[in-house]
């Protein structure tokens, strides 16, 4: 090659031995053009024609004819020259991408070249060149690479792509130039070109870019990434590029070491080796299947292929994985240990120690050591590597913190892939690895559970099927494990890497994108609440913000306050994670966040939510699906938003028809939180912070057949007790001269302590009001809705039909809505002129989760679940009051129990303390329960529908425990 500078310019001009074959110049000279004309004009150099128009001229001469060429000379930089930067490394990738996109759509007869020495294609011929490299290491090293190269790598390059290629981009062939103040990149050196496997020029360029790099991994992943940007990779073809990259300099290597033997005085040849064989040896620390999982990665494709296949497959409902532990991880309390810089953590031995006072409190039974967590205090240096300077921090499994020796059970079918004793220190220890089948689709994952015992050993072989719930194992003791304290490292695998008996349980916080399609999620298996990893602020704040925000006049139940995040069923959770069986939530009848009404709701949101005041077709569906299971004349509906507005309208309905005020109600009724509910409830305002009975208000006396005056529940007690209601009328007769405008009273009583009047007390007492022209007003927002079982309505009991009822709580399962139900008369009557106007009552959400409602208690059967377990509870519940003689009553029906404490069955003194105190200790065990009634000596029970009869086994027996407790 000789330079020719002149005043117009520089030119390189090329004379070719006369051993070259011209159609090989030719196809070199052809390439070129055709990048300049494929957008690398500036890319590569320009082919200047001779006089006559010819791209390659020819001179002869006495030994034979030589090609000869001038091409323009490139100014800039070699590559190998200037300062790398991972901006440049990405540039060159760019480049590389498009110098294949442009050779993709370039053939011509003289590339292809056979017995071409430095196509990779014939890397097998390396073999033969063995024999030259003088150091057994490297020579037994090499030999170990073609051997894996002829056993993995050639069967694939025939899936690969074919295409001419520069075939030799390395730092010396690359020029840096500046135009217009940006930097760019161009290629000179053709001389290599050939057909081959178009991967080849990108593992041409990465066996040379590499070298010297410090961080392999990350060089590797900026020019695959920029080079697929621009010419997107195959699979197959990311799939045999790191053993490409290998062969390349193994290539290099033996070529060269094969003409340092002919020429033994070329010093230059071995030390140009040092590089190749320094990062052929670095290479041998990467594992390949890691590096192919990388280069996907770095290709926006999953980093293993069965990623999404697997992780679906750990998604699906068909996967039913079996509890770990005898403990159930999902219903017990537990707590995350923040372990990215917790050094003392190597030093804590038990279990035990990890727990502080709250975690007793809270009956912590385990703690979490986060998936993707930073853990930069545990690793070792002893794990530094010569791939990257880049130490291996995130942690790739969930640490389940729990006493040495707990049994470990399987949580899935699947086989002994590996047991091994990863016995260095801050290892594994005794480790297990499962294989497991995903579903049908001939694909396996793995679970890895380190940190085990020694016993382990005893119980599995490898090979060995395990069954789901298996014993798999024992959590391992300090002096056994690793040097940890007692837990299992559990994690999923998508692949092996073609491992055994180990893996890695961190990985490089740059690369959590490839590590995270190897080891997905162990909770895809654990399937913890996604707030058993929420960090906690803890009880206090809550309270004090609680009473910062909300003002002083709300309460809260239970000693040790409870923090619920969670519903389902018949179950709360706290914020641990822990499993409450809830035996007080009225209003999430059907259970708590039901699934259907959960979907109405979400679905009608979605579509339209507005007022009354349009035509709409759910409300008139609802209106007449709930009047068709009330009584016929109970036909006209109003809607409203709670209880407490439902019974302001039923007083405001019974004021407006009759035209008078006057209001019979029970003593210690409830109906309201507002002015005039409050005003009728004499449960508020005779207590603490009331007020004296308002004029127009009468208080029946409270029919209750246990602590009243009459006892028992005939009709002679009834009716005894519906005389009060006939001295009430007479009252407001004497005091204003009329009847009453209404008696309203729950249909059982709820806040008086889940009192069942007498036979006959409402038919009675309805009667004594009619007659003196008053409205019956039943409440059923706490009783109705098939609560009771052997009814829909609680009135039904007795025997009576009222003028007005009131719906709340159980009606939108915990979706803000209530209904007044009256007659077509009424209804009537009350509509005097003024207009009635409700912004949310009724509105199409609202009916849509009423329909939802309806539909859970018809179509799971929750009004005779409601009275088979119910009368399975009263039974048991009667057999505790044999046991335990401060019980004094069990009464109620189907899903509406009392349990009625007294100091003694002789003196029926309330035990309010002691109903104080079961019902703190069961919500201790994991019951919660309430108490009510005038002397909060009731325990009151009124669950969601759903409560089951393990449920109800799991209640008596806390009872049992409770009530012994404090006897
Ligand atoms: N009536 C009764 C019998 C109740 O128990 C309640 C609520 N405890 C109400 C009315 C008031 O309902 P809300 O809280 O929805 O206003």
């Amino acid at each position: 090659n000789l330079l020719v500078s002149t005043v117009k310019g520089k030119w390189v001009l090329k004379i070719s031995n006369i051993a070259e074959d011209p159609a090989v110049i030719v196809a070199q000279t052809r390439a070129l053009i055709h990048l300049q004309q494929t957008g690398l004009q500036d890319c590569v150099p320009n082919v200047m024609k001779g006089k006559s128009g010819e791209e390659v001229c020819s001179h002869v001469s006495a030994q034979g004819r030589h090609c000869i060429r001038l091409l323009s000379f490139l100014e800039g930089e070699l590559y190998s020259k200037i300062q790398k930067t991972p901006g440049r490394l990405i540039e060159v990738g760019t480049f590389l991408g498009r110098l294949s996109r442009s050779l993709s759509s370039f053939g011509h007869p003289g590339a292809h070249r056979e017995n071409f020495l430095w196509n990779l294609d014939h890397a097998v011929n390396c073999e033969s060149y063995l024999t030259h490299i003088e150091d057994g290491n490297n020579r037994r090293m090499l030999a170990d690479l073609l051997e894996h190269y002829q056993k993995r790598t050639l069967p694939r390059l025939k899936y690969c792509r074919g295409a001419v290629i520069h075939n030799d981009v390395n730092d010396n062939n690359i020029i840096v130039f500046t135009k217009n103040q940006q930097p760019h990149i161009a290629l000179i050196d053709f001389g290599d070109l050939c057909y081959g496997r178009q991967i080849n020029e990108l593992a041409v360029a990465m066996a040379y870019l590499l070298q010297g790099e410090k961080n392999l991994y990350e060089v590797s992943q900026q020019i695959v990434s920029a080079y697929h940007r621009q010419f997107p990779l195959h699979e197959i073809e990311l799939d045999v590029l790191f053993d490409l990259i290998r062969m390349r300099l193994a290539m290099s290597v033996c070529i060269s070491s094969m003409r340092a033997k002919s020429f033994a005085d070329n010093d230059y040849l071995r030390i140009s080796q040092q590089p190749a064989f320094e990062l052929l040896w670095r290479m041998r620390s990467i594992n390949p299947a890691f590096m192919t999982a990388l280069f996907r990665s770095a290709a926006q494709l999953p980093a293993v292929r069965e990623h999404h296949e697997i992780v679906s497959w750990l998604r699906s409902s068909k996967l039913n994985p079996q509890r770990m532990f005898d403990i159930d991880l999902k219903t017990s309390a537990r707590r995350v240990l923040k372990l990215d810089s917790a050094v003392d953590m190597l030093r804590v031995e038990d279990f035990g120690d990890l727990l502080t006072g709250e975690d007793v409190y809270n009956n912590t039974a385990f703690l979490i050591g986060l998936y993707g967590e930073a853990r930069n205090v545990y690793q070792a240096e002893q794990f530094a590597s010569v791939v990257t300077p880049e130490r291996r921090t995130v942690h790739l499994g969930m640490d389940i913190f729990i006493h040495a020796n707990s049994a470990l059970y399987s949580p899935l079918a699947g086989r002994v892939y590996s047991l091994a004793d990863n016995n260095l220190p801050q290892d594994y220890g005794p480790t297990l690895i499962l294989e497991h089948d995903a579903g049908d689709a001939n694909l396996v994952f793995y679970t890895l559970y380190g940190h085990l015992s020694k016993t382990t050993f005893d119980l599995l072989d490898e090979g060995q099927c395990v069954e789901a719930g298996q014993l798999i194992g024992h959590v391992g003791k300090f002096s056994e494990n690793g040097g940890w304290p007692p837990h299992l490292h559990f994690q999923v695998m998508t692949t092996m890497l073609d491992l055994k008996g180990n893996f890695n349980g961190v990985g490089e916080k740059s690369l959590l994108s490839v590590w995270r399609d190897i080891c997905p999620d162990p909770n895809l298996i654990t399937r913890l609440a996604p707030e058993s990893f929420d960090e906690y602020k803890g009880i206090s704040t809550l309270i004090e913000q609680r009473r910062r925000l909300l003002g002083p006049s709300l309460s809260l139940s239970y000693r040790h306050k409870l923090n619920v995040v969670r519903g389902s069923g018949a179950y709360l959770y706290d914020h641990t994670g822990r499993q409450f069986l809830d035996c007080v939530n009225n209003i999430c009848h059907v259970g708590h966040c039901h699934p259907h009404v959960v979907d109405a709701l979400l679905r009608q949101a979605s579509v339209l939510n507005t007022n009354t005041r349009y035509l709409h077709q759910t409300i008139l569906d609802y209106s007449k699906r709930i009047t068709d299971l009330l009584p016929e004349s109970l036909s006209v509906v109003f809607f409203v938003n709670s209880g407490t507005e439902a019974n302001e309208l039923a007083l405001r309905i019974a004021r407006t028809v009759t035209g008078v005020k006057d209001t019979i109600v029970l003593d210690w009724g409830y109906h309201g939180n507002a002015g005039a509910t409050v005003e009728i409830s004499p449960y508020k305002f005779k207590r603490k912070g009331g007020f004296s009975k308002p004029e127009f208000v009468e208080i029946a006396e409270f029919p209750d057949p246990f602590s009243g005056r009459y006892k028992g529940m005939s009709v002679e007690t009834g009716f005894a007790y519906a005389k009060s209601v006939s001295a009430c009328v007479d009252a407001i007769r004497q005091r204003t001269g009329h009847g009453p405008a209404a008696f309203i009273a729950e249909s059982i009583s709820g806040v008086g302590g889940q009192v069942v009047y007498p036979d006959g007390y409402l038919d009675k007492a309805y009667q004594v009001v009619r007659s003196a022209g008053g409205l019956c007003i039943a409440d059923e927002v706490q009783c109705g809705f098939g609560r009771i079982g052997s009814h829909f309505w609680a009135f039904e009991l007795q025997k009576v039909i009222p003028d007005i009822v009131v719906l709340g709580k159980p009606i939108g399962n915990g979706h803000p809505m209530a209904a007044v139900i009256t007659t077509n008369e009424l209804a009537g009557k009350f509509a005097n002129g003024m207009e009635y106007f409700n912004s949310f009552g009724g509105n199409p959400v609202s009916m849509a989760v009423g329909m939802a409602v309806l539909d859970v208690i018809e179509n799971q059967g929750l009004m005779q679940n409601a009275e088979q377990v119910g009368d399975y509870l009263l039974f048991n519940f009667n057999k505790l009051k044999k046991k335990y003689n401060k019980i004094g009553d069990v009464r109620g029906c189907g899903f509406f129990l009392g349990l009625e404490l007294v100091e003694s069955l002789e003196t029926r003194k309330p035990a309010a303390e002691l109903a104080g105190d079961i019902v703190n200790d069961l919500r201790e065990n994991a019951v919660l329960f309430s108490t009510d009634g005038p002397n909060d000596n009731v325990l009151k029970f009124k669950p969601p529908m759903v409560f089951s009869m393990d449920d109800a086994d799991f209640l008596v027996d806390k009872l049992d425990a409770s009530l012994s407790k404090f006897y």
